[in-house]
């Protein structure tokens, strides 16, 4: 026998299962709603106008140097800007310790390990459901995990009575994860008054909130407007973590640019929280990669290719809000009883359609279309040209 004989296959992703099933059908009608990035209208993957210049602007101009162990300062502190707010007085009081992460993935582990470092008996609070991620996140770091209601499915809205419930029955200084907008997978997110009374409710408890931004612009098409649930709760003065990623908006995926954050009591906490950040991510990795980094201090530098980028995100959001529309009346048009509201109230990437596993399973065996088994549409699967279809089959497997 071998050093790994006792080493069994782990168990599938179902996210890139999906994707697999797909690239294997040769089906032409076939339709992908599984994938969890953005497509343009003719199903093609994008790379944004203000990315290309950048990169043409940093062609030949940079070094391929190790970046500092927090990554590239000026990244971080334009990624701050956009969350905490353009003038923000934690920026200027040096109060939120911060570094580069390994996109939002990255953000929330080292979040996770610090936790369990630094509050070795602490617990997470998580949604339920969330994205599967955030479970294997806090499993691996060690923090025992509660849960918190999130989803109502009947209404395919907010179970805003029973979320209040657990925040309230929670004990006293418990951490919460929060989706800062764009839930995943459900799309479903607090009203601006929700938010207010959240963060209220975890005022009284004395919570930790941990948000997980990694949709900032991609919901409303506006990085400002979507950035408001992180506002309140720093106008009430919460001591908050967060996680940011520009995957999304500005579809720098694979390029995996990100930052963590936690805001302080003063300076001289930041320091010594920003140090043990750095300690942890060490020994993993070293230090952030660097071409992500100056993509992003690039185009958040310079006010045009700024500008540009604003222009790009609405594009994008406008597109997906444009597809749940399309979506909902080609139902309607096809005469289907049930309500298809939620389609439109939800917001984001992701719709939860509220399907079951068997007409998904109908969906893909019958219709070629491939989607998670919780019924989650990716809507930037969506275009005009598939839409009539999908909405067929949607009819047909849930008359
Ligand atoms: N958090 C949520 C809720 C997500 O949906 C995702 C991506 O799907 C991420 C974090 C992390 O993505 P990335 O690590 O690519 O930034």
């Amino acid at each position: 026998s071998s050093w790994w004989s006792s080493v069994e296959p782990a168990p599938k992703d179902p996210i890139l299962g999906v994707t697999e099933a797909f690239l294997a059908d040769s089906n032409p009608s076939k339709v992908n709603v599984g994938v969890g990035a953005y497509r343009d209208d003719n199903g093609k993957p994008v790379v944004l106008e203000c990315v290309r210049e950048a990169e043409r602007r940093i062609a030949g101009n940079s070094n391929m140097e190790y970046l500092p162990m927090g990554g590239s300062i000026k990244m971080v502190e334009e990624t701050l800007k956009l969350a905490y707010g353009e003038n923000s007085e934690f920026i200027k009081d040096k109060r939120i310790a911060a570094v580069q992460s390994l996109s939002g993935t990255g953000a929330c582990r080292l979040f996770a390990d610090f936790q369990k470092r630094f509050l070795p008996d602490s617990q997470i609070y998580i949604p339920v459901p969330t994205w599967a991620n955030h479970h294997n996140i806090w499993r691996d770091a060690q923090v025992p995990q509660r849960t918190f209601h999130y989803y109502h499915p009947e209404t395919k809205g907010l179970d805003f009575a029973a979320l209040m419930d657990d925040i309230k029955n929670a004990p006293n200084g418990s951490f919460f994860l929060l989706h800062a907008c764009a839930h995943n997978p459900t799309g479903v997110d607090p009203s601006e008054d929700q938010w207010r009374e959240i963060s209220y409710q975890f005022k009284v408890k004395g919570h930790f909130a941990f948000f997980d931004m990694a949709y900032q612009g991609f919901a409303s098409g506006d990085p400002e407007r979507d950035a408001k649930s992180i506002r309140i709760f720093l106008e009430d003065g919460h001591l908050i973590g967060l996680a940011q990623s520009f995957a999304k908006n500005m579809g720098l995926y694979g390029q995996r640019v990100g930052c963590l954050s936690v805001l302080c009591e003063d300076e001289k906490q930041a320091i010594a929280v920003k140090s043990q950040l750095q300690q942890l991510a060490r020994p993993m990795y070293s230090n952030p990669p660097v071409h992500g980094a100056l993509i992003v201090s690039t185009i958040l530098g310079d006010p045009d290719l700024k500008k540009l980028w604003l222009k790009e995100v609405k594009v994008m959001a406008d597109r997906i809000i444009g597809m749940r529309k399309a979506l909902r009346e080609n139902l309607e048009k096809l005469g289907s009883p049930l309500s298809w509201e939620h389609i439109t109230n939800q917001i984001g990437m992701f719709c939860y359609s509220g399907m079951n596993p068997e007409q998904v399973d109908k969906l893909t065996n019958e219709y070629h279309i491939y989607m998670t088994r919780n019924g989650r549409i990716s809507m930037a699967g969506v275009t005009t040209g598939n839409v009539g279809y999908l909405a067929n089959a949607i009819h047909e497997v849930t008359k």
